[in-house]
Order: structure tokens, then C-alpha cells, then sequence
């Protein structure tokens, strides 16, 4: 499978000429395999994924971790949506009351957008998931609540060779009595799980995390954790915080790794990079 990162930022798009290297659109990546193309969120970086729509491709698959604009910001400039000759589908987390189409109108209607989701030209379907299997094309996902605020899902993605996890907005510290030491009682332990690749938010310092506990944020540290208690083969950091330039970046992860061993590989994600599994 072949996995493109097209956004990387958390919270907010911050682009400028210190945060080149890592990127500044928001949280989108897109996972092809054959003909089956998945994107997980819509964050603005879904803009140059429909700038750059793998030709001869006809439908394309939306999984939204959650509703938080970060995640969503982009649909509404994902050319596909007006093309009526491609199908899209659109899976995303079920919510406590409304439904999750009209949770999206809410951002697809006026005043925040003009178009109405319901008037787009490709019609899309929209599919409410929460703990749950399915099969899109040759991969086998799992979707499960994880610790965020507000109901919000993380993804595994199985090929039958390769599994990739993706938990984008994540803060498995919260409310655990001992993380990272009782692994089965953690929140996305089931989705990582042994995974090849992890994609996993990594926003904060230390310094930083101390005052927003229950953002719904993690560390890097706290991601490698995470990677550690999973046995995952490697785990990519995510959802940069939009105040850390790409210098500061490099200095949280020279931190949070610190010359120490681990049995896995730990990176930072870079906006446009391109990451192979075995198929
Ligand atoms: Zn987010
Ligand atoms: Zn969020």
C-alpha cells in the first residue's frame, strides 16, 4: 500500500518559511492500493490530493477520525466533490445526538460555506461508524473510540501483509491510573497492536502538555510510550502543534528520543512524503 502524507499540522494550517520541512496543512493522508483509494481526514491538506487525483479513479473513500475542523476544513475544496462522475463516500464517527450528516452541513451550509453538502455535484454518501469492521477494497479496517474529546475514532487498515494505524488526535495518558504500564486497559491498544506503521499524535513537550491535560493531546514521549506498550515497527509523530517551527520540531524529537534504544523506528511525519507497506 502506498501511503501519502499530504497534511501533517494539528489545530490550525500554519504555513510560513520556518515550517517548510514539516509543512503546514492540517491532518490528511491518503493510502492506495490497485484501484482503492482511502483518505483518512480532510484536513486542508486534502486540497493537493485533489489537485494530484490518480487518474482512472472512480470512487474514493473518506474516513474522518472526528469532526474538529482541523480534520474537516479541506472537504469543501476536495475537487472529487464536484465531479459527478466519482463516487465518494464519506465514514466518520457516530455522534451522542445528531447525525453525522448534519453535523458536516454544519460546516457544509452558509454562512461558514456556500455550498450545501447535500448540493454537491458527486452526491456523496455519508456512513455512520463507531466500533466497527469493514472492507473497502483490499484493505480491512477497524475503526474504535479512542480518548478525545468528543467522539472520535482512530483507524487500522489491514492489507492481508501490512497493518498501518492511524490515531491522529490521541491522549492515551489521560485517565489511565498507571500509562503506560496496564497495555490492555489503553485507549487505541487494540488498533495499534503490532502495526507496521503507526501514525500517532506527538504535539506537545512535556512543558507544554502540564497545563492542557485533557486537550486530547500527547507527547512524543508519551507517543513512543504508546509505540513501545503496542510493539508496533514504527511509529511516525503527527499533528504538529502550529506554534512549533520545523527547528523546534527537530529539538522535540532530539529530546524525546535522547540516544535512547528502542525496538522500534520513530520519526517525524514531513507534508509530501511517501511511505510503502508490503502488499
Ligand atoms: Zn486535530
Ligand atoms: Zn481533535
Amino acid at each position: 500500500m502506498k501511503i501519502t502524507i499530504w497534511g501533517t499540522r494539528g489545530s490550525l494550517p500554519a504555513p510560513s518559511p520556518e515550517n517548510n520541512l514539516y509543512g503546514g496543512n492540517t491532518s490528511c493522508v491518503s493510502v492506495m492500493q490497485g484501484d482503492t483509494l482511502v483518505v483518512l481526514d480532510a484536513g486542508s491538506g486534502i486540497r493537493r490530493l485533489g489537485q494530484h487525483f490518480p487518474p482512472g479513479i472512480t470512487r474514493v473513500d473518506i474516513l474522518l477520525t472526528h469532526l474538529h475542523l482541523d480534520h474537516i476544513m479541506g472537504l469543501g475544496f476536495f475537487m472529487p466533490l464536484y465531479n459527478p462522475k466519482i463516487r465518494v463516500n464519506i465514514w466518520g464517527p457516530t455522534g451522542y445526538k445528531e447525525s453525522l450528516f448534519t453535523r458536516l452541513q454544519r460546516y457544509l451550509s452558509p454562512p461558514l460555506f456556500p455550498i450545501r453538502l447535500q448540493d454537491l455535484p458527486s452526491q456523496p454518501n455519508v456512513y455512520e461508524i463507531n466500533e466497527s469492521a469493514f472492507d473497502i477494497g483490499p484493505f480491512h479496517i477497524k475503526s474504535a473510540y479512542i480518548c478525545h474529546p468528543g467522539p472520535t475514532i482512530g483507524f487500522r487498515m489491514e492489507n492481508g501483509r501490512s497493518t498501518l494505524t492511524y490515531i491522529p488526535d490521541h491522549e492515551p495518558a489521560l485517565g489511565a491510573a498507571h500509562f503506560p504500564n496496564e497495555p490492555e486497559w489503553t485507549s487505541g491498544y487494540g488498533l495499534a497492536l503490532g502495526a507496521d506503521l503507526l501514525i500517532h499524535d506527538g504535539q506537545y513537550t512535556p512543558e507544554e502538555y502540564a497545563p492542557r491535560v485533557g486537550w486530547g493531546h500527547s507527547t512524543m514521549e508519551q507517543a513512543l510510550q504508546f509505540a513501545e506498550i503496542t510493539a508496533v515497527k514504527k511509529v511516525l509523530f503527527f499533528h504538529h502543534d502550529p506554534a512549533h517551527t520545523d527547528e523546534q520540531i527537530r529539538q522535540q524529537l532530539g529530546r524525546a528520543v535522547s540516544n535512547r534504544q528502542f525496538s522500534f523506528e520513530a520519526a517525524v511525519a514531513v507534508e509530501g512524503e511517501v511511505i510503502y507497506l508490503p502488499e
